[in-house]
């Protein structure tokens, strides 16, 4: 990477960042709701299939995904890719923090290069980072596992965080994110927790969309239990709530302002469990208080989103065999309001 002199704009130096984050490719075995083609090629093959969605502007339509925006598939020679392990033994010296993201990276064989590199090549400051949804199949998970104890033993790094994608709890969670085993991801949790023990620690990823609200203080619930359970000298469990802006229908601000009520409780319980190690920490409950106010600022072009709402998880149940209204029956006014606007315009 260049240094640039801001002034003349030409480059004065070559340096390394100390922190890169890369996916190397869209190899994955979920298709969440607002995932696409580009991140997953379990998504890809739908659309391949099925085509686009007919929302107002048809959704992740496979035309969109040809020439420079196709994804290149993990068995195709890629310059990307290749580029960046010309790059890396270089990289490597400078680097502090280094993140894997997908795709699903343990499905991916460039992590286990990594890994290898890593272990060979041992680097006490390195924190090592990577996004997974939980949900590949055992084997790959154990040779995950192994490869992660024997980074965190010794002082190979400095400390291994690993990312969940997990947005609210049980079949809802599954409903949101297509293809999780709700119940194997959260034992794996459990057993990442345990069987590494040192220098590591996890982080679910909350995705905060209008699906994961109504059912997500389980989840908060569960993060307490761990918490309490897991941590000892240092915190073992972490979580983050970014909020999605895309796709739009399956953000916050289309839902009534009833549904302030899920937020709130949540952050009822978390005012009611403070504890800097055993429990949720102030400024957990000031970015969830933030959430909240955004989510109640609204849209704008609101019956357009709830209409494309209901033509998206429509489509949806058809083509994946799922059921909005039973999954989700606290939501059973919203949908057929979204449902009553997408019918009656056509009409
Ligand atoms: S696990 Fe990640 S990459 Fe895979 S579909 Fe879900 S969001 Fe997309």
């Amino acid at each position: 990477m260049q240094s640039f002199d801001v002034i003349a704009l030409k480059p004065i130096a070559d340096i390394n960042p100390s922190y890169v984050e890369v996916n190397f490719n869209n190899a994955c075995n979920l298709k969440c709701s607002y995932c696409s083609p580009q991140f997953s090629s379990t998504w890809h093959q739908e659309v391949e299939k099925h085509g686009a969605y007919p929302t107002s502007k048809p959704h992740n339509d496979p035309e969109h995904f040809q020439g420079e925006r196709r994804p290149i598939p993990n068995k195709d020679p890629n310059p990307w890719r290749e580029a960046f392990w010309r790059w890396w033994p270089d990289l490597y010296k400078d680097l502090k923090h280094f993140r894997m993201t997908g795709g699903e990276p343990l499905m991916d064989p460039n992590t286990y290069r990594v890994f290898d590199y890593v272990l060979e090549n041992a680097k006490p400051d390195l924190h090592l980072n990577v996004t997974s949804n939980f949900s590949v199949d055992d084997k790959l998970f154990n040779k995950y596992i192994g490869y992660v104890k024997r980074l965190c033993e010794g002082e190979q790094i400095e400390h291994f965080m690993q990312f969940v994608s997990l947005d609210t709890w049980g079949k809802q969670a599954e409903y949101i994110r297509y293809g999780l085993d709700f119940e194997k991801c959260i034992s794996r949790v459990e057993q990442f927790i345990k069987d590494v023990p040192y220098r590591s620690s996890l982080t679910f990823i909350i995705t905060m969309n209008n699906l994961n609200i109504v059912n997500l203080k389980k989840l908060l619930e569960y993060i307490l239990y761990l918490r309490k359970t897991y941590t000892k000298t240092y915190q073992r469990v972490w979580f983050d709530t970014p909020l999605l802006y895309t796709p739009e229908w399956q953000s916050m601000q289309i839902l009534p302002n009833s549904y302030s009520i899920c937020l709130e409780e949540c952050i009822e319980y978390m005012n009611n469990n403070l504890d800097e190690m055993h429990g949720f920490k102030d400024y957990e409950v000031l970015k969830m208080q933030r959430d909240l106010a955004w989510m109640i600022k609204g849209t704008d072009d609101v019956e357009r989103k709830r209409e494309d709402f209901y033509k998206f998880f429509n489509e949806h149940d058809r083509r994946r065999g799922t059921n909005f209204e039973e999954t989700f029956p606290q939501m059973r006014e919203f949908w057929n309001d979204c449902k009553y606007r997408s019918i009656s315009r056509r009409l």
